[in-house]
């Protein structure tokens, strides 16, 4: 580690104890960001990256409510409202039992710049609650949402913070939601993205972080004249993101041959495509069920736990959550012959593996690049939202598809610039903050 990265990270770790994914979160961006001090001792004046490191406003409060059995239940509620200097605050809404303050640090942290990508006026925030929606009821999970935005209402706005969905928060939570808000603001307006087609959503939201995600993976293929037609492909999870990431890869001509969830993985090497990809929608969206149902109905391999990347891949798309992908899982499908890595999940793999996939010329596109599709439909949800008017599939798509590839460009000639060619890591942080920062120094000291 520099001297540089060294004396900005002692900080960081002192004044945000106990928080590994936002100290992990941080030492990446401010890794990238050295030769661009380097060239710009201005933001190293104006104290840019000690500023951006810091959230502008983080709220914490309860959220009480009663189950089933009329048991009162009370969970921890956040929103981090990261920078507003390119836009109003916008990120998702994560419910899992592992929300924490410094998770949500690392994922408004990473948002910044994500946004910055997306070229859309958007600045970062990210939000959740700790509450576990897996085996409530839709009664249960109705009175958590109303209470989680009977506090969240005061502190969102259409031109201050418009969150949306995450892990554990999907349509069904995000309608809840916007129900709540509405009866208590009296105001219909477009506070939460990823809302229902009939009332506000748009078109592509729920496909947009998957497709976006094989979109990138696609860019990055072409610089090396391949494409997805006949390629093996992994993907972990089995929620939003892994769904939509497999549907586009079976359009492309490609074969997503693993999916998984917390409990276990299956491998069909007849690829989960046609009424087996049906299955998947059904079992997770509507059922909620175990995806080892999966392999019982199809009669596939099921393996309880992790070990989703021992498998013979050429592609591997991790679509889970942080840190799933490890150093031994890196090792393993370079082994097994993947050539390329595009991050659905915000920061799954662990920087010895992302180290170990760039050393080894790993074609590697990080989340913040690559799964930047979702919060830019959402972008565009906004849009039409204040226009009072829907564009159709097709448009939003093409509108998706444009900016993947933009992105793509942005990181790679920024990679180049700075002395990092091929390294779209460094490229995607760079690009991301270079936007940020510009628009930090221009609004002065706040
Ligand atoms: P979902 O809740 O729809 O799905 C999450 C999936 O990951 C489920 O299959 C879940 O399994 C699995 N999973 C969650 N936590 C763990 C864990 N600790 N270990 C193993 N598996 C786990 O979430 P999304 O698909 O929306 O989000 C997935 C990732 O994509 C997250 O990192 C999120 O931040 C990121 N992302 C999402 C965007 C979006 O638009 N939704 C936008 C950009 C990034 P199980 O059901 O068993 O819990």
């Amino acid at each position: 580690m520099s001297a540089f990265v060294d004396n900005i990270m002692t900080d960081v770790k002192n004044v945000n104890q106990a928080e590994p994914e936002f100290h992990q979160a941080v030492q990446e961006v401010v890794e990238s960001l050295e030769p661009v001090i380097e060239r710009h001792p201005e933001y190293k004046e104006a104290k840019i990256l000690e500023r951006i490191i810091e959230p502008e406003r983080v709220i914490m409060f309860r959220v009480p409510w009663v189950d089933n059995a009329g048991v009162v239940q009370v969970n921890r509620g956040f929103r981090v409202e990261f920078n507003s200097a390119i836009g109003p605050y916008k990120g998702g809404l994560r419910f899992h039992p592992s929300v924490n303050l410094g998770i949500l640090k690392f994922l408004g942290f990473e948002q910044i710049f994500k946004n910055s990508l997306t070229t859309l006026p958007m600045g970062g925030g990210k939000g959740g609650s700790d509450f576990d929606p897996h085996g409530k009821t839709d009664d249960e999970v109705m009175r958590f949402c109303q209470s989680f935005m009977s506090e969240l209402f005061r502190h969102i706005g259409p031109n201050t913070d418009v969150p949306a969905g995450d892990i554990g928060v999907g349509g069904r939570e995000i309608g809840f939601m916007f129900g709540q808000y509405k009866k208590l603001q009296n105001a219909f307006e477009g506070i939460l993205t990823g809302k229902g087609l009939g009332w506000g959503g748009s078109l592509i939201r729920p496909e947009a972080t998957g497709y976006g995600c094989v979109y990138f993976a696609e860019e990055m293929l072409k610089t090396q004249k391949k494409s997805f037609d006949g390629l093996r492909v992994a993907v972990s999870g089995s929620g939003n993101v892994a769904q939509y990431a497999t549907q586009k890869v079976n359009q492309l001509g490609g074969k997503v041959i693993t999916m998984s969830d917390s409990s276990g993985y299956i491998i069909d090497q007849n690829g989960i495509s046609g009424e087996r990809w049906d299955y998947i929608m059904d079992l997770k969206n509507v059922r909620r069920g175990r995806i080892q149902e999966y392999a019982e109905k199809f009669g596939c391999e099921y393996h309880k736990g992790a070990g989703v990347w021992n498998t013979k891949v050429d592609v591997a798309l991790p679509c889970a959550t942080q840190n799933e992908l490890q150093i031994d899982d890196a090792k393993a499908l370079i082994k097994n012959g993947c050539f390329c890595v595009s991050e659905g999940a915000n920061m799954p793999t662990t920087p010895e593996a992302v180290d170990f996939f760039l050393e080894n010329k790993t074609l590697f596109g990080p989340g913040k690049a690559a799964n930047a599709g979702g919060v830019a439909t959402s972008g565009l949800e906004m849009s039409q939202n204040s226009m009072r008017l829907s564009w159709t599939r097709e448009e939003v798509d093409e509108k998706l598809h444009r900016i993947m590839r933009e992105i793509h460009t942005a990181a790679i000639t920024a990679a180049d610039k700075y002395g990092s060619p091929g390294n779209y890591v460094k490229g995607a942080n760079i690009a991301g903050f270079l936007k940020v920062a510009n628009a930090m120094m221009d609004q002065g000291i706040v």
